[in-house]
């Protein structure tokens, strides 16, 4: 039994906390921690009276000295990042600071400009290594369940993994005109950026949004596809030994897109800062001030998300496809913790990396992508805490370009 600090308090925290209390039996209190204090203890309030002791706290994560203190004065045995991916390389300065152990959802990115790499926090492996305390890297869905899919795959169903599909589909429907699932401007920055794919050896760039196709999901039917960059790819080209191609491709309705292609057009997603009234001002940051809070959709999201992951490969000579997916309904997760299906499989998978570092089960030292470790305990957690998977091996199969 220990305790964890969850810095955060949105979404995702939200369903971090909540999933904690569930498992008591790993974690005997929480400290909630972010810069607003009054969410913290909101949190606080609701999950209070549980075998789980939650205390509340403030703190600018950005700020490593004050993240330190807050870590010697609470004594956590892990912090679970579930902040911004802006606060990611101070969390981490604080836990080799006090020797704690470190769990986060999305890589490190500069506010300035929108890059999606691994080598900021990958340069951190010797310090932790030194350190004897364990960084894992992308304890999310996508990254996270992902890449455990993946490692699942290459230890029970393939020999060699030619080529990985991931797949994400958001069939839930919110009712307002424009809105996001996640933080604003980390989606914004997300779906803006050129896309890109694995291919032999090397990162392919293609234009935002120019490369689409149809797939028909079990449990939500056919969507248009869109193919994305995104960040597990690139730990998974180095650590899915021998992998040929990565692809990964996200939904998005015409609704959306044309919104966002208006926004795109005005500069209202620029990430560049501009004059306004005599005050420096970023557009997409004032943006998301006028959009809607990811945290309030919850109540009026309804519908369903798949995302899982299609390899093909061979096993014992012969040709193997293999899907494995999970899918998951917006509303049932509302009932269960007040927030929709992305906060969700978001926050599962960062409870249970959490735990499982926590209980020694996965054991570092060092900085490790969430496929380098065994996918066997993750699997049997997701069955048990809310995100069952689900397997076929006769997949629809997406055509090579
Ligand atoms: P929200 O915007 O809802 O919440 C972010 C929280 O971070 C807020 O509570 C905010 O604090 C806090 N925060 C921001 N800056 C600081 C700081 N300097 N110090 C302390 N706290 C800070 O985001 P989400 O909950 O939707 O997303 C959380 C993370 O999850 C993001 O990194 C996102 O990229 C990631 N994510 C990962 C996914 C995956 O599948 N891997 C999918 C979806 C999200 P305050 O209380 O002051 O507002």
């Amino acid at each position: 039994m220990g305790k964890a600090l969850i810095i955060g308090a949105g979404g995702v925290a939200g369903v971090v906390a909540h999933k904690c209390c569930q498992n008591s039996e790993v974690f005997d209190e929480i400290c909630v921690a972010s810069r607003t204090l009054s969410k913290c203890e909101a949190l606080k309030e609701k999950l209070g009276g549980g075998k789980t002791r939650v205390r509340a706290a403030k703190v600018d994560a950005d700020n490593i000295a004050e993240l330190t203190e807050l870590i010697r004065a609470e004594r956590p045995q892990i912090v679970i990042n579930v902040a911004l991916p802006y606060q990611d390389l101070s969390i981490m300065d604080a836990c080799l600071a006090t020797g704690v152990d470190y769990v986060d959802t999305a890589n490190y990115e500069p506010p300035d400009v929108a890059r999606f790499e691994y080598k900021w926090q990958w340069a951190y492996r010797d310090k932790f290594r030194e350190a004897g305390i364990t960084a894992l890297l992308g304890s999310g869905f996508d990254p996270g369940v992902t890449g455990v899919y993946s490692a699942y795959a290459r230890k029970h169903h393939f020999d060699k993994i030619h080529k990985i599909d991931i797949l994400d589909a958001n069939a839930g429907d919110h009712g307002y005109p424009f809105a996001t699932n996640f933080n604003p401007e980390i989606n914004i920055r997300e779906v803006s950026a050129k896309g890109s794919y694995f291919n032999d050896g090397r990162f392919v760039e293609v234009e935002p949004m120019s490369i689409k196709r149809e797939y028909n999901f079990p449990e939500i039917g056919t969507k248009d596809i869109y193919l994305l960059h995104h960040e597990e790819m690139e730990s998974l080209a180095i650590n899915i030994e021998g992998v040929k191609q990565i692809r990964f491709w996200m939904t998005f309705s015409q609704n959306y897109l044309n919104h966002l292609r208006v926004l795109e057009n005005v500069g209202m997603t620029s990430i560049k800062p501009v004059m306004y009234e005599g005050r420096e001002i970023i557009p997409l940051q004032f943006l998301k001030a006028v959009l809607p809070d990811p945290a309030s959709l919850g109540p009026r999201t309804k519908g369903k998300t798949n995302i899982g992951c299609i390899f093909q490969g061979e096993k014992d000579g012969k040709p193997r496809n293999y899907y494995v997916y999970n899918v998951c309904d917006h509303q049932e997760c509302y009932r269960e913790v007040g927030s929709q299906a992305i906060s969700y499989t978001t926050g599962v998978p960062a409870m249970i990396g959490a735990a499982l570092i926590m209980t020694g089960v996965w054991r570092g030292p060092g900085v490790f992508n969430i496929e380098e470790f065994d996918p066997d305990p993750f699997m049997d957690a997701l069955n048990r805490f809310g995100l069952p998977w689900r397997e076929n091996f006769d997949p629809v199969l997406l055509e090579d370009f």
